[in-house]
């Protein structure tokens, strides 16, 4: 691990004056940037303690929705009873992650910036990862390539300085795609906002960024609007082991039923992209819809139709396509389910 400076800092202001220097980084939880360090993975020079602040509250909005700040911990947000009650879908993908140790100390804001778990990007030894080293080459794309995406992927080759078919690892955020939350953020001239949507990016050309956040910015909050889908939600994962593993694909599933028609959806998932895939044209296509087997169908062919599969996560096309299916069969019944497979 290389050297590095540490600062506290006691307000977002000064956390954001810190961070104007240098190769410095927040700290927050420390469950990803920490491992990374350890790895040579990331080298800060410096390091702005921001555990401080006054971020790690659950707030009521006027709107009906909730505020939850950026250091709220991922296993108080999982519990928090207006999470469970209104928003079980984003309760049940954050106990579904990594495990009861790590959710005690990951925060909202840190989980929004996890790093990809792409094998070649946490190992040094290999010298072609345009995320790690940029312009140095893709070594998934003709290498082991079980756990990589299948949609919105830049693959130019793996010699190729703009390739990249990393996938997003976290599963709080496939939820927040699906619940449509926006992502509160500060710099030193002041606030903003962004959907989360627009949060995360695609490699493109630029595979080395994971999200639009700047960086001289912190995020300071995440909002959610009025529950829709308290009633009818289902997160589905699936993964190699059902324990501390990612995963392979993950769906979020919500339903805002009008009797026994579909009034509106939403339909994000996890394990398949640089980002949550979150498919408008999918959710617009159940929209006046009765839950069936056929109208799921016709969601999950909507998402997957541009999929690409390699060597060895060809397999994720058809297992995303029935992971849909079942994650929306089990949002209608209104079980709200949080099923590991
Ligand atoms: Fe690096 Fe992305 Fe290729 Fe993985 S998929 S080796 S993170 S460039």
């Amino acid at each position: 691990m290389n050297p590095f400076d540490y600062r506290r800092a006691a307000s977002a202001e000064e956390a954001i004056r810190h961070i104007g220097t240098h190769g410095a980084k927040f700290l927050g939880g420390g469950t990803n940037l920490i491992d990374l360090m350890k790895l040579d993975v990331e080298q800060p020079a410096m390091l702005v303690d921001i555990t401080k602040l006054d971020l790690a509250k659950v707030v009521p909005t006027t709107n009906g929705g909730l505020m939850i700040g950026a250091l709220v911990r991922n296993s108080d947000l999982a519990n928090h009873p207006q999470v469970v009650e209104r928003y079980p879908l984003l309760s049940q993908a954050l106990l579904s992650g990594a495990s009861p140790q790590l959710r005690n100390m990951a925060t909202t804001g840190g989980n929004l910036l996890q790093r990809t778990r792409c094998y070649y990007f946490n190992d040094t030894a290999f010298p072609a990862c345009n995320k790690r080293v940029p312009g140095s080459g893709c070594a998934a794309i003709q290498g082991f390539n079980r756990i990589h995406a299948i949609l919105g992927q830049s693959d130019h080759g793996p010699t190729s300085g703009e390739s990249c078919i990393a996938t997003n690892p976290s599963d709080m955020n496939v939820a927040l795609a699906a619940l449509g939350a926006t992502v509160h953020i500060q710099n030193s001239k002041g606030k903003h906002s962004m959907p989360i949507s627009a949060f995360h990016r695609l490699p493109g050309s630029t595979p080395q960024l994971d999200t639009n956040l700047q960086p001289d910015e912190l995020i300071v909050a995440v909002e959610l609007s009025a529950p829709l889908f308290a009633k009818n939600s289902s997160y589905l994962k699936v993964r190699d082991r059902q324990s501390y593993a990612f995963a392979l694909v993950s769906v979020a599933a919500g339903l805002e039923m009008d009797g026994d028609t579909i009034k509106s959806a939403g339909l994000a998932l996890g394990g398949v992209a640089h980002k949550p895939w979150r498919s408008l044209e999918a959710e617009q296509s159940m929209a006046g819809a009765t839950p069936s087997r056929q109208s799921f169908e016709k969601a999950a062919d909507l998402v997957l139709f541009r999929a690409k599969g390699y060597e060895h996560n060809g397999f994720k096309i058809q297992l995303a396509k029935q992971s849909i299916v079942r994650a929306l069969t089990l949002a209608a019944r209104g079980t709200n389910a949080g099923v590991e497979a």
